[in-house]
Formats: structure tokens, C-alpha cells, sequence
């Protein structure tokens, strides 16, 4: 019941999945204010010895957290700690803090302040929001020491079963909210991949960032449901939104018991036809989880982060650790490394400004006007390659003579490596992503020279389509089942598979459920998505015999728009997997389609 009150739906960011239905409790975090004083010869002693004590306490505190995250969650979050706990050692802070304090004889909770200020100024201005959002963590440091320093104390424990509802929370208050029986998180600000969101999708609290505006409009007490999935926060439900999400949340329930049994078991129908479900992942710590999700492996790595976060190109050396190291942890699972593909919008601040980066500068095109650059990174993967787990792939390919030119960098530096004694996996296959639409129209061609191909959809629908993948103004004509898109799926699919080839996909339409039967009667033989999507495919595809997916596709594909696409699809997924269909196949999406 909502009392009477108004419904009010928030939109914000999906941080963390899951859904969460209770009270809310509104979170304001005390801040420590500090004004600045000078102090006398005597009081300057005791100012320092203070200042190593509230280090120290602050020390003690983050350890505790640490051990916590250890002991209840995976290395990543312990990470979040660590490293809070090195910055705390950190002896260039200390020696400036001590410096100035001797020399300026100001307050420590001030100079403290006034020290992190310039750090945070620092990485505030980053152009990188991983960057960016590091600042919270700088912060809670700091606001950590001062309050020490001034002999505070911080509670941040909730009584009782709520939904926390915040301006921001910091990785600590993530954590010490969990140990209580908290049942999610929405707050004004943060982005996806803020320390607090990666905790609360590690503690498998449901989250829900960036609504901006949640503290001005709810209070606590307030009855909320928060979808984690979908990024909204409902504040006081009608009746008919409440009794909806229980109902899901039942259901949720029921299937990830199920699917909690099918980590080990292989992908295949019961007419034992096989395909490979892989991960896509774009962080070293990712991986953990990946293994977890009963995946085959990565069936696309993307290699960009890595120029992303320094700013520019990683060295040889650089790339070859971390490239060694994923095929190391993932071993005897396989890796798929695309290779750079910088552009479009993933582009520096620094770069050439374009009037349209997606048709422009982009993935293969950048890298073959910088073939120093690329052969590091060519030379640092087939260096990392000795354990025989690792492909490559290239992306943005759209023709022969380009796809002709990588290949001959890619045997040149091979040959240079053998020149220099250096092993690399020899029979390592290579393949590239179909992503432009004429590489659909020469996919013959293409198929000479390679063992694979891997289907970009994100990029394939887009251009097809002629539908900016990140423009809100025409998202609904962003549509993954239009026939076109479908016919350039199966045309792909037919022509590898006519060549000797296997065919994967790597774009979101692989983990999307909707798509599931439709690209495994189309002849896919690899998906590779989000891992958290993986078991629902498998549980999709371990059900339905491949005849019958077949007969589904065969409909699908003779249908002539999308929304009858769509709605063939849903209508099947509705009557054969109700528990999918409710858990998170939402009414929205079969219904807004325009052709
Ligand atoms: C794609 O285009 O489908 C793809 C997987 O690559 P990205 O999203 O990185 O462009
Ligand atoms: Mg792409």
C-alpha cells in the first residue's frame, strides 16, 4: 500500500542487479569540518603525535574492513581496501604532512583537508571516470584521518531490514551497511563503476546510482522497490507495482536455485547438439567471476582499457604481463584478445576531433596507420600465447586488402619473434569480428584467411541500421531484430560455416535470452556475454532441442519487421519459460518497437 502518497518513479543507473522491496532509510553521512589554526611550539609536539595516532587508528579500521572483505568476498574487494591501506602508508603524503606542519605549525585535521584536496583536484579533472570515481576513496581517507584526529566516531549501522537511500556512499559504508540486513542501495550520485557499486554487485546487494535527485525525494520510512536490473527506484508503490514485484521476486528466487545446478554441466540440447557460452570481460579482476559462471572461457577480451587508463599506448612489456597473466588464471579455458580498438567513443580527450568518430578513426583503421604500436601489441599477445589458450581477433574490419594488410604485420612480427628465439603458440587461431556491414557481403572472401569470426552486433546493428548505438533521440530504431540484421546474423553464419569456420557472436545480442533459440537455430556455435546472463542461456539452450530452435529461427527469419520478430519471440519465451519471462523479460521491451 502507498498510504495514499503519489508514486514516484526514479530512473537512474543499473549498478548492481537484483531487486529489493522494503522501507527506506535516509543516510547522511556525518562530515568532519576542519578550520584552520596556528599553533603554538608546545602544541605542535603534541600535534604530531597525534597525527600518528589518528594514522594509526585509521590504520586498525581499514584493516578490519579488509579482513571482512577477505574472508566474505572476492579479491577485488578486498583490493578496495588494500588499497585504501596504501595510501594510508603512503611516505610521501606523511613527509609533506610533517613538512608543512613543522613549517606552516597549522592544525593537522587542516592540513590533512588541505593536502587531499590537491590529490583529489587531481584525479577530479581525469578524463577517465574509473579515475574520476577514485576520488571517493581519496576522500573517505581523508574524512577517516580527521576524524580521528578529532576523536569522532562514525555509526554507519541501520537497524532492521531498509532500503539505504544516500547522496553517496563510500566503499566502507557499502560494506558496514551489509553486515546488518540491508536490502539495497540507491543514491544520488556514482556511476556503474565506482568502488560502492562493484562492492554492492560483489555482496549481491541490489543498487541503484545517479538518480540524482533520490535524497530530495524520499524520506525514511518512505515504502520503496528498488530494480537493480532495470536502475529504478518505485518510492511509494501503487498496489498493483508492489504485488508485480513480489511475484518477481518469488520467481527470481525459485530460478537461481535452479540455475545454480547447471555451473558444471555442458552447453548442449537434448538432441546433444553443443555450443560454447563464453564471457566477455574488460578488466584483469573480472576473471574470478567469470570461472564461477560456468563459462567456456573469454570470448572477447578488449584490450583498450589498457590504453584508456594510462592515457596512452601500454609498452610491449606492459601488455605482455597482463595478457600472460589472464592466460595464466584462465588456463586451460581459452581467451579471445581483440586487439585495440580505439575510437568511436572511446576515444582520449587528446584525440583528433572528428564530426563523426564512429565512421571515422576507429579500431583496425588506427592501428594500421600506427603499425609500430600494433606490432607491440601483436608481438606482447603471441609472446603471452605459450600455453596455447590464447586467439586473436580484429575488429572493425572492412575489406580484403585490410584484413590482407593485418595478416602480413601478424607474420612479419612472427617471424621477427622467431628470428629473436621467442616461442609463441604457432597454431594460434586468428579471426576477426563482423561488424561492418560489407566484411557480411565479402564474408567469403574473408573466410580464406582466417579460422573464426566473431559477431559484433552492438557495431553491426548500428551501422546497418544507420542508428548512433549511444543516441537516446533514435534508440528504438536500434533494433537487433530487424530482418536486416538478422539476414547479415545468418548469412554470416552460413558463409563461415561453408568455409570451414566457427562462428561466434561478441556483441549484447549474445547474452540477450530473447535472441537465445532464434541464433541457436540460426547455426551459432559460440556466445560470448556479461557472465552474470550466462546460466539463463544455458538453461534456455539445455532445454530446447536444436530441431526445435531451428524451426524457431526458420519463423523468425521469415517474418518481415521487428516487431513481429520481437513479439514471435516473447510470445514463445512466455509460453516455454515463464520463470525468464518474469524474472526480467519486462513488459517494455516487446512493446516500443517502431519500424
Ligand atoms: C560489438 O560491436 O558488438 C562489440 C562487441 O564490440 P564493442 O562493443 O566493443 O564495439
Ligand atoms: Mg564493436
Amino acid at each position: 500500500m502507498n498510504n495514499g502518497k503519489q508514486e514516484i518513479i526514479l530512473k537512474g543507473l543499473p549498478s548492481s542487479g537484483g531487486i529489493a522491496i522494503g522501507t527506506a532509510y535516509l543516510y547522511h553521512r556525518e562530515e568532519v569540518y576542519v578550520t584552520e589554526r596556528i599553533l603554538t611550539d608546545e602544541e605542535l609536539e603534541a600535534e604530531l603525535v597525534l597525527l600518528d595516532e589518528a594514522i594509526e587508528r585509521s590504520r586498525h579500521e581499514v584493516q578490519k574492513i579488509a579482513n571482512f572483505a577477505h574472508e566474505k568476498l572476492n579479491e577485488e574487494a578486498a583490493q578496495i581496501f588494500e588499497s585504501q591501506l596504501l595510501m594510508l602508508d603512503d611516505v610521501e603524503m606523511r613527509k609533506a604532512l610533517d613538512m608543512r606542519l613543522r613549517r606552516e605549525k597549522k592544525n593537522a585535521d587542516f592540513l590533512v583537508y588541505d593536502e587531499l584536496q590537491k590529490y583529489k583536484e587531481l584525479l577530479g579533472g581525469a578524463s577517465d571516470e574509473l579515475l574520476r570515481e577514485r576520488v571517493v576513496d581519496l576522500d573517505e581517507i581523508g574524512q577517516r584521518i580527521m576524524r580521528n584526529l578529532q576523536k569522532k566516531r562514525l555509526h554507519s549501522t541501520v537497524e532492521g531490514e531498509h532500503v539505504i537511500i544516500a547522496s553517496q556512499l563510500t566503499p566502507s559504508d557499502t560494506i558496514l551497511f551489509s553486515k546488518n540486513d540491508v536490502l539495497g542501495y540507491a543514491t544520488d550520485l556514482g556511476g556503474i563503476t565506482s568502488h560502492a557499486a562493484i562492492l554492492s554487485r560483489s555482496l549481491k546487494i541490489p543498487a541503484v546510482t545517479a538518480l540524482h535527485t533520490v535524497t530530495a525525494v524520499v524520506q525514511t520510512g518512505d515504502e520503496v522497490i528498488l530494480d537493480g536490473q532495470r536502475g529504478l527506484l518505485i518510492v511509494n508503490p501503487t498496489q498493483d507495482h508492489r504485488e508485480e514485484y513480489e511475484l518477481k521476486l518469488r520467481r527470481i528466487a525459485n530460478f537461481e536455485a535452479e540455475l545454480k545446478g547447471l555451473v558444471d554441466l555442458p552447453c548442449e540440447t537434448p538432441d546433444n547438439h553443443k555450443v560454447e557460452l563464453s564471457a566477455n570481460a574488460e578488466f584483469i579482476n573480472e576473471l574470478e567471476y567469470v570461472v564461477t559462471q560456468g563459462s567456456k572461457g573469454i570470448g572477447l577480451y578488449r584490450t583498450e582499457h589498457l590504453y584508456i587508463e594510462k592515457g596512452d599506448f601500454p609498452s610491449e612489456q606492459e601488455q605482455y604481463v597482463e595478457y600472460s597473466e589472464i592466460a595464466h588464471m584462465l588456463y586451460p579455458q581459452q581467451v579471445i584478445f581483440r586487439t585495440f580498438d580505439i575510437g568511436g567513443d572511446k576515444l582520449l580527450d587528446t584525440a583528433v576531433p572528428e564530426s563523426n568518430p564512429f565512421l571515422g578513426w576507429r579500431g583496425i583503421r588506427m592501428m594500421l596507420d600506427k603499425p609500430e604500436i600494433f606490432r607491440q601489441q601483436l608481438r606482447a599477445l603471441l609472446r603471452a600465447s605459450t600455453m596455447k589458450n590464447i586467439k586473436i581477433m580484429f575488429p572493425m574490419i572492412s575489406g580484403l586488402t585490410e584484413l590482407l594488410e593485418v595478416l602480413e604485420l601478424l607474420n612479419d612480427v612472427k617471424e621477427e619473434l622467431r628470428g629473436e628465439g621467442m616461442a609463441f603458440d604457432e597454431s594460434m587461431e586468428i579471426g576477426l569480428m563482423i561488424e561492418v556491414p560489407s566484411a557480411v557481403f565479402i564474408a567469403d572472401e574473408l573466410a580464406k584467411h582466417v579460422q573464426f569470426f566473431s559477431i559484433g552486433t552492438n557495431d553491426l546493428v548500428q551501422y546497418l541500421m544507420a542508428v548512433d548505438r549511444n543516441n537516446e533521440l533514435i534508440a528504438d530504431l536500434y533494433q537487433e531484430f530487424h530482418p536486416a540484421v538478422l539476414r547479415a546474423i545468418k548469412h554470416t553464419i552460413d558463409t563461415g560455416h561453408a568455409n570451414g569456420l566457427w562462428v561466434g557472436m561478441c556483441g549484447e545480442m549474445a547474452g540477450n535470452p530473447l535472441a537465445t533459440l532464434l541464433l541457436l537455430g540460426m547455426g551459432l556455435d559460440e556466445y560470448s556475454m556479461v557472465p552474470s546472463v550466462i546460466p539463463e542461456v544455458k538453461t534456455i539452450i539445455r532445454s530446447t532441442p536444436f530441431t526445435e530452435a531451428k524451426a524457431v529461427a526458420d519463423e523468425a527469419l521469415s517474418l518481415s519487421n521487428s516487431f513481429d520478430v520481437r513479439s514471435f519471440l516473447y510470445t514463445y519465451m512466455r509460453d516455454h519459460f515463464p520463470e525468464l519471462y518474469a524474472s526480467w523479460m519486462t513488459g517494455e521491451n516487446g512493446e516500443n518497437d517502431v519500424e
